[in-house]
């Protein structure tokens, strides 16, 4: 039998961690007594520098639950740095890794289904939501346009999944390997290639406390996922320069006429126009390079991405024996 990682990212998640630990060990011994999984199976928290009692109450489940580990990062670093943290460390002792977020929106009753594609040969299972009824009017429209905008910028997403998804030990190699500091992770994983699968449910709400991605979080998230993914912005740069070119030939055009009829100084608004719609152009042109110098920047430091405080994962692998 397959040893199966549950991973799950906790940025001060205190007021659902209780029914998280719940539900998900729940269906998790439910598929080790069924003999679906091997009994080496874990949940693993990672706590992205909570400031509040997660990192408690992760510690004291997994002392009390043989099925639980965690990992303590020393400060936070982020939803998708988390994901990455937990898969390097279970993709050691597992054959499959499941990520899910900690708040429950995620159906856990989809992880039996994606364990059963996962032994139907799938390296890759995706979560995808087939309702977001429950999210707001405002997050249904914008999600929905970013991902008709991340199609046109040639980036191939796979609609209404987010980081809910199964990867087989392989596929998650496969992913570990991509090294790039500007983590997208669900733009990553179509790039892996490998058999892939969906498994629908529908997200519900928040079972306890606040979203932890308002909105200036959510479209950085967005801007990084296309400027990590795309280089269409700088050809959009092009056009834009094109535009400029033929607009600016009309002027001069227009310039001659006004001279040939002796209006010389009528020139003024044209002349005011030009300068801060050329100034305007060459100022957003500026910022979209230098967005992607900054992403170089960051990339070439190869800084870490995480640093480990604690944990309690690779003890527990290392105690328990094979059998
Ligand atoms: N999260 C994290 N680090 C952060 C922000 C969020 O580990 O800096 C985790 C959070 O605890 C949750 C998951 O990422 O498990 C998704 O966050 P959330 O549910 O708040 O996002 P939403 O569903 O509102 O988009
Ligand atoms: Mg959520």
């Amino acid at each position: 039998m397959d040893v199966l990682t549950i991973v799950i990212p906790c940025f001060n998640e205190q007021e659902v961690l209780p029914e998280t630990v719940k539900e998900i060990g729940n269906i998790l011994t439910s598929l080790i007594k069924n003999r679906k999984i091997d009994r080496r199976s874990k949940i693993l928290f990672v706590n992205d520098g909570s400031t509040d009692n997660t990192w408690n109450l992760i510690s004291k489940y997994s002392k009390t639950y043989y099925y639980v580990a965690g990992i303590k990062f020393t400060k936070n670093y982020g939803h998708q740095n988390a994901l990455i943290a937990g898969m390097t460390a279970a993709v050691r002792y597992s054959d499959m890794i499941i990520t899910i977020d900690a708040d429950l929106q995620d159906d856990v009753n989809a992880i039996p289904k994606m364990v059963k594609k996962y032994y139907e040969g799938f390296d890759v299972v995706y979560g995808v939501r087939n309702s977001r009824q429950t999210d707001t009017f405002f997050k249904r429209k914008t999600a929905l346009t970013f991902y008709k905008l991340m199609r046109k910028l040639g980036v191939n997403l796979v609609p209404n999944s987010a980081d809910y998804r199964l990867l087989s030990k392989r596929a998650t190699d496969s992913l570990l390997a991509f090294k790039e500091r500007n983590l997208f992770l669900r733009g990553m994983v179509p790039l892996i290639g490998y058999k892939s699968a969906k498994v629908f449910y529908a997200r519900k709400e928040r079972y306890a406390g606040k979203s932890k991605y308002p909105l200036n979080k959510m479209i950085h998230f967005a801007l990084d996922g296309i400027t990590s993914f795309s280089i269409a912005p700088i050809h959009l740069i092009l056009y834009l320069g094109i535009v400029t070119v033929i607009i600016s030939v009309m002027c001069m055009i227009y310039t001659i006429i006004e001279k040939v009829a002796g209006h010389v100084v009528s020139g003024w608004s044209s002349l005011m126009i030009s300068i801060w719609l050329l100034g305007g152009v060459q100022l957003i042109s500026i910022s979209v390079i230098g967005e992607y110098i900054g992403k170089i920047f960051s990339e070439v430091k190869r800084r870490p991405r995480f640093n480990i405080e604690e944990e309690t994962y690779t003890k527990k692998m290392e105690n328990t024996s094979d059998k």
